[in-house]
């Protein structure tokens, strides 16, 4: 089969830069090795909140990070590792953690997220098939006042890129989001962030893409890339397809295929589990974030997912049992899920984390026929139809909606 562009990987990312490119009349193709969407955009938060849009390589979680390194039931962990290509991306992550680097960042990622949102919610409008787009904001929740108050300068550096928020004192949080049972100093309120449930937000994005003439070939693993008289061949797990252009769009995995096409491609693994339980009672009315618990709650139709962790694994996908646990009994001294709750689905996931904490979007370094979109750590589903668009504009040569510098795909 000879088509113009072939994206690799069948995530959030790749459904979304498919619908940019079919909608600007190339002939696409998307080759996933598993099913869609069900990598890390199958059972991640669900949030859709330009507030909580900044880069991983956070210069004021640094010394935090640190402490946690040495705490198993932290919400960060590294797992130690004597591997040279980790030890760099350590490095490159620590260099990156630079205040200025980090503002630059947030102020083109948390744009990247706005627009994304209103396209969500557009998508919201238009799709059949409802995948619970609701936008009735998120609510930071502090329990110490001395993050409370220290939470003000990142408010203000998202602030500046036009999100809203509101202070909301211990009063309010309690006549406002009741379901909050556990104690608590006050918080912050962002009215215009969203949530919703992501599996099937990529389910809609994928009837759009199919609408639009995008093939999808599922159980298809691309484990060769070699030149084919001016255009490119990929050899799958179900044969061979050429194409003239090519998008990695494989988040967690994108390394190896770096390795395939001759580069070295930085993006590893951030490990983070979810589960999902009945409804709490009362139901929260909104996406709430337990800040110094670091879990992430997104109430849906007639279930709770609680959502949390971070281990820097590079792709190591196995269950961690007691970390489970912690945010389950994180989630358990804030709201009221009952003693023992019983959880419908447990979930992991691999986040896709440069160095920089950067999504990677264009060309690659070096060569023209090859393309990037990978790289999106926590924001994978809240900046994909951002990601499409800008992917597509730079590969069809229309004027870019982003700034695409900091997203360059050859800074490494
Ligand atoms: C616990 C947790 C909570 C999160 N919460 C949020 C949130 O609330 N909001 C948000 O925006 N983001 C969140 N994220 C991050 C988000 O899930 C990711 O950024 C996003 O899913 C990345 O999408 P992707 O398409 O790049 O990767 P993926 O969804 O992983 O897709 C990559 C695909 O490539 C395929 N693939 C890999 N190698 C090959 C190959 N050789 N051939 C063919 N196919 C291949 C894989 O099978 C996979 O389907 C969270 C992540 C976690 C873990």
């Amino acid at each position: 089969m000879k088509q113009d562009i072939a994206i690799i990987g069948g995530g959030i990312i790749g459904v979304a830069s498919a619908v940019e490119l079919a909608r600007r009349g190339a002939q696409v193709t998307v080759l996933e090795r598993d099913r869609i969407g069900h990598g890390c955009s199958y059972g991640n938060a669900g949030w859709l909140t330009p507030s909580q849009a900044v880069p991983l390589a956070n210069p004021a979680m640094l010394l935090k990070s640190f402490k946690w390194m040495l705490d198993p039931d932290s919400p960060l962990y590294i797992q130690p590792r004597p591997d040279p290509a980790f030890v760099r991306w350590l490095i490159e992550f620590l260099l990156a953690s630079k205040k200025a680097k980090f503002e630059r960042g947030a102020a083109a990622l948390v744009e990247l997220c706005r627009v994304s949102v209103d396209m969500w919610e557009e998508v919201a409008k238009r799709s059949p098939e409802p995948f619970g787009f609701e936008r009735h904001g998120l609510l930071a929740v502090y329990e110490n006042a001395a993050s409370l108050e220290g939470a003000k300068r990142g408010v203000d550096l998202v602030c500046q890129s036009g999100v809203r928020a509101e202070r909301w004192t211990t009063d309010e949080v309690r006549t406002k989001e009741p379901a909050i049972i556990g104690p608590q100093v006050g918080g912050y309120f962002y009215p215009d962030d969203a949530h919703c449930e992501p599996y099937l937000a990529v389910k809609a994005l994928e009837s759009e893409a199919r609408a639009l003439g995008v093939h999808f070939i599922e159980g298809a693993e691309v484990y060769r890339i070699s030149d084919a008289a001016g255009s490119r061949r990929l050899t799958t797990t179900r044969g061979e397809i050429t194409a003239a252009q090519i998008v990695v769009a494989t988040g967690p995995w994108s390394e190896g295929l770096g390795k395939m096409l001759g580069f070295r491609l930085p993006v590893i693994g951030a490990k983070g589990y979810s589960i999902v339980l009945p409804p709490a009672n009362p139901q929260p009315k909104r996406s709430i974030y337990l800040i110094e618990r670091k879990i992430a709650v997104n109430p849906h139709r007639d279930a709770l997912r609680i959502a949390g962790t971070l281990e820097l694994v590079r792709n190591d996908s196995s269950i961690n049992a007691r970390r489970v646990d912690v945010i389950v009994r994180g989630a358990k001294g804030m709201l009221n899920i009952g003693e023992t709750p019983a959880s419908s689905e447990v979930w992991r996931g691999l986040r896709p984390c440069t160095p920089d904490g950067m999504p990677m979007i264009g060309r690659a370094r070096g060569r023209g026929d090859v393309w990037l979109a990978t790289g999106h750590q926590m924001a994978g589903l809240k900046t994909a139809p951002g990601t499409g668009l800008l992917l597509a504009q730079l590969m069809t040569g229309e004027t870019p909606r982003f700034d695409p510098e900091p997203f360059r795909a050859d800074r490494y």
